[in-house]
């Protein structure tokens, strides 16, 4: 199992998340455990995704066949995403994945939008942390919030 980390620096916020309904497109690198090789395009794992596999588990978030050694891969979304909280302890793994025939190498969180909370209690949805960083004014306290340093990091479970 591999797992997802996130940390970052909240300034006026209590909670993070990405807007997952099921269908949070999470972004990847992944590479091929057989070959080693790197994937050329980033891929996408939904945990709504249902894809066939040709033996074993009958399906998985996500499919995959190597460019270069033809071997197949799969990876299943087991757990997450949890949020991020002002006092969580940091990094958090918020997602859990099964990764089977490849490895993830890196997490990108521009694909879908996320949300967070204010300690006021304001909700701002469909945020874009893409560039690492997310700045707004929270409405109900009247104070600037933001989100810096976010971080994310791949480990093994
Ligand atoms: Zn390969």
């Amino acid at each position: 199992m591999l797992g997802v980390t996130i940390s970052a620096e909240f300034d006026g916020i209590k909670e993070l998340s990405p807007e997952d309904d099921g269908d949070f497109q999470y972004e990847f690198t992944i590479q091929c455990t057989s070959c080693r090789e790197t994937h050329k395009n980033n891929v996408i794992v939904s945990r709504n995704d249902a894809y066939e596999l040709s033996k074993g588990r009958s399906a998985a978030n996500f499919v995959f066949k190597c460019q270069f050694c033809g071997k197949e891969g799969s990876i299943n979304i087991e757990k997450g995403p949890k949020p991020l909280k002002n006092d969580s302890k940091m990094p958090l793994t918020f997602l859990e994945l099964d990764c089977r025939g490849c490895d993830i190498t890196n997490y990108y969180p521009g694909n879908s939008s996320w949300r967070c909370t204010g300690e006021s209690g304001q909700v701002f949805g469909d945020i874009d942390i893409s560039e690492y960083e997310w700045y707004d004014y929270d409405e109900k306290a009247n104070v600037e919030v933001s989100i810096v340093n976010i971080k994310f990091d791949i480990i093994k479970l």
